[in-house]
């Protein structure tokens, strides 16, 4: 079954029509978070994009056609492990790869690529819609996401340089929402947890048809809940009126078996009588079979009442002592 994560992925890797510098901003997305450079090649770096994704190389091969018309090599590896998808390495050569690297302006760090400036001073992060190609090729290459319909939201993307991961969270932050960056073995994490600032990031990726299945989700989670919140309140309750019902009961025959039921006023007697003949209802139904009728809070009075009478009794005949009860 395909992850929503998968999904995700297979929804952005589907447009490659966008103006010039979207696709340069989106190649860079990729190069920074999911490239290494090929250090075989003595005169500079080939560009080496290795993915799990399909739709992430078939994405990055596109671009690379469409952007710079640079032909890459694929090669397909053989599955890592059983639960993983075969290993889809995307290439080029060390020249086109010059090219590209000038284009997006990003310079080689060891063995990644970076951003040349940060984000605030970035070219090819200065329009909105070309950060919002970043962020698609940055998780094409390196992102992922919780299934909504588990427990919480998380969104992140696993940068290899400190550098990519403070520009995402830069772009981030440009759309209104605070990443955090947590350093995981030697990676970066950007990452969001909330389920709102996840939705909006969707949206910023141009992921429509992720943001509306997770939108759906949300909204059956959000009704599951308030319908086990209620059913909760309601449970709280009948065991609430149960244990009083089953209170009073005792103190009426309490009353009862120590001779005392006749020398009580009659309003109370009847009240008592009802309470014994109708183990179920709740106050306001005893009140309502009341001549004449009482209200809840009435009922509840002259249960009060009987109750301090039973307790009264039980503390004459040395049953209970002050406060045990
Ligand atoms: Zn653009």
């Amino acid at each position: 079954m395909i992850s929503f994560s998968g999904k995700v992925k297979k929804e952005l890797s589907g447009n490659a029509d966008g103006a010039r510098h979207c696709l340069i901003a989106e190649t860079a997305g990729i190069l920074c978070f999911g490239a290494k450079a090929d250090g075989r090649d003595s005169e500079g770096p080939g560009a080496v994009f290795q993915t799990e994704s399909s739709p992430a190389a078939r994405k990055c091969f596109t671009l690379f056609k469409k952007t710079f018309n640079i032909v890459a090599v694929i090669r397909t590896g053989q599955r890592v492990n059983r639960s993983a998808g075969k290993l889809i390495t995307v290439m080029t050569e060390q020249a086109d790869t010059g090219k590209m690297l000038a284009a997006c302006r990003l310079e080689r760090k060891g063995s990644c690529f970076v951003p040349a400036a940060r984000a605030d001073d970035s070219m090819i992060l200065r329009r909105e819609c070309c950060r919002r190609a970043f962020l698609r090729g940055a998780f094409l290459a390196a992102g992922s996401m919780s299934d909504p319909n588990g427990k919480g939201y998380q969104f992140e993307l696993v940068s290899p340089t400190e550098e990519a991961a403070e520009d995402a969270r830069a772009v981030i932050a440009s759309f209104g929402i605070n990443a955090r960056i947590n350093v995981r073995k030697k990676s970066f994490v950007v990452y969001v947890k909330d389920g709102t600032d996840v939705v909006t990031l969707l949206g910023a990726m141009g992921a429509s048809g992720a943001l509306m299945d997770m939108e759906n989700i949300r909204i059956v989670k959000e009704m599951r809940n308030n319908v086990n919140r209620g059913l909760n309140c309601d449970m709280a309750n009948i065991n609430k009126t149960v244990a009083a019902a089953a209170r009073h009961t005792d103190d009426i025959n309490y009353i009862m078996q120590h001779g005392e039921f006749e020398s009580l006023p009659a309003q109370l007697k009847e009240t008592a009588r009802l309470r014994l003949l109708n183990p179920e209802a709740t106050l306001s139904d005893l009140g309502e079979m009341l001549e004449p009728p009482v209200g809840k809070s009435g009922v509840n009075h002259r249960l009060d009442k009987i109750s301090r009478i039973a307790e009264d009794l039980r503390k004459k005949s040395g049953e209970i002592t002050e406060g045990s009860r």
